[in-house]
């Protein structure tokens, strides 16, 4: 497939994080142009061009700001606050990392045009602890917007004003949840709060606040730029085996809309690629094509087992390789499109051994609020420790599903919901690989027993 990229064009140009370097490819071109806009023209500009939020739920960015409360004439008027999550902690996950260190200045200039259309007067940038890197980047990047008058007073004689801080969190899992995130930024622990309110009417210091990822600000300047239509048209061609066999079992008038999910996309590939990384292509690209662009699979072997964004999104298998990676075929094919992020596992590879750890991973970072995902995320552990060595069960299996059921959608926040997500879906779809586990006596793959050093 042939490539044009757009959010990754200026990945391996001469130091493209220098703000001279970005202003000589369009940067900056997209905010000059919204300032000449009226404010409520950029929102409908970027809800008329379908972009959905990458950081997971696909949520329209436009109608987010849509929903900013504006005050009438006379009201008094609240502070507003546009907040990035630039936390990305889902596992596999690694594309506003490559984004913010390459080119942070799409990113900011995303920031203050989203600022500008809701009218906010300051941008806190929530970046995870851990990626002090990215953290000094981007920070180093905001000063040099500063400097050249891109935030702050007056930007560019437009009369519009605004500030940026850049915010280091802790390395907690569940402040890339909004509300937790908010909690965070304004000092106290990261716990989601109950909603309703929603961050749009009482987000940070319980002020109209946007809450957007750093990817979806990123696409922000493009579309401004580029107008929605040109946006609209940036999809992959999702006629392929797997959706024409799902058209004749369901009707074409229940297919997505061709436009519905549009835009570059980074798809971030780990696991069993001869070529992990960033491949960035139009939403809608399948994983066949994807593999295809990482070099194929790196050991010769089939695939058995992917997650097309995180962990916390429901796994897929072979069959799937050519349905169109977006939130709405995705979500057909019973899973989601959550942060691109695809996982790829081979046929050698042991499904219950990855369960196990991303098991361990939700049960670590459970912030413990509340009792099915604290206490559930727990006992899932328990239970693979004994199926992986052999010593679980069927019964095993009835209670995991039933955990499972007990934690999704009775859980405060989508953590424990994306905790099920791995469980469910590898014993829905590996079964047999789970009893092979307790009628063989240990993990029937000997790379994994290799690795766990279990020489039976
Ligand atoms: Fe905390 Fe888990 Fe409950 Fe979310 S689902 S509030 S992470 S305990």
């Amino acid at each position: 497939m042939s490539l044009t990229p757009v959010l990754t064009k200026r990945f391996g140009t001469d130091q493209p994080w220098k703000i001279a370097n970005y202003e000589r490819l369009d940067g900056y071109a997209g905010l000059r142009k919204a300032l000449t806009m009226p404010a409520d023209d950029v929102i409908a500009l970027v809800k008329d061009s379908n972009l959905r939020g990458r950081g997971g739920a696909g949520f329209p960015t436009g109608m987010k700001w849509q929903f900013i409360p504006q005050p009438k004439k006379g009201e008094p008027v609240k502070p507003h606050y546009v907040v990035v999550n630039a936390d990305e902690s889902e596992p596999g996950t690694c594309r506003d990392l490559p984004l913010m260190m390459n080119d942070p200045h799409s990113m900011i200039e995303g920031i203050i045009i989203a600022c500008y259309a809701t009218r906010a007067e300051h941008a806190f940038i929530y970046i995870r602890g851990e990626a002090l890197h990215a953290i000094r980047r981007v920070t180093a990047a905001v000063a040099e917007a500063e400097a050249a008058g891109y935030i702050g007073t007056n930007i560019l004689g437009s009369g519009f004003s605004c500030r940026v801080t850049v915010h280091g969190g802790a390395g907690a899992y569940i402040c890339g949840e909004e509300t937790a995130l908010l909690d965070s930024l304004e000092g106290r622990r990261g716990q989601p709060r109950l909603k309703p309110p929603f961050p749009a009417t009482n987000g940070l210091y319980d002020a109209p606040t946007v809450v957007n990822n750093a990817g979806s600000l990123a696409s922000v300047p493009y579309i401004v730029l580029g107008g929605a239509d040109w946006f609209k048209k940036i999809v992959a061609n999702t006629d392929t085996p797997w959706t024409r066999s799902w058209i004749q079992d369901n009707g074409q008038d229940k297919a997505p809309a061709p436009d519905g999910s549009p835009g570059p996309c980074i798809y971030s590939l780990s696991g069993r690629v001869k070529n992990p990384g960033q491949y960035e292509a139009p939403m809608g690209t399948t994983l066949r094509e994807l593999i295809d662009l990482a070099g194929g699979m790196s050991r010769g072997k089939d695939i058995k087992f992917w997650t097309p964004g995180g962990s916390s999104t429901p796994m897929l298998s072979a069959a799937h390789l050519d349905v169109p990676l977006d939130f709405d075929w995705a979500t057909k094919a019973g899973t989601m499109n959550g942060t691109s992020a695809l996982m790829i596992f081979d046929e050698d590879d042991c499904v219950v051994r990855a369960t196990l750890k991303w098991s361990e991973f939700y049960r670590h970072e459970s912030c413990g609020k509340c009792t099915p995902c604290r206490e559930g995320t727990y006992w899932y552990v328990g239970i693979y420790e004994r199926l992986e060595s052999g010593e679980g069960t069927e019964e095993d299996l009835a209670t995991l599903l039933d955990l499972s059921d007990n934690i999704l959608g009775r859980s405060f926040c989508a953590l424990g919901d994306g905790a099920t997500s791995p469980v469910s879906s590898s014993i829905q779809l590996f079964r047999d690989e789970y009893v092979r586990h307790f009628a063989e006596g240990g993990c029937p793959f000997p790379g994994v027993r290799a690795m766990a050093g279990v020489s039976h």
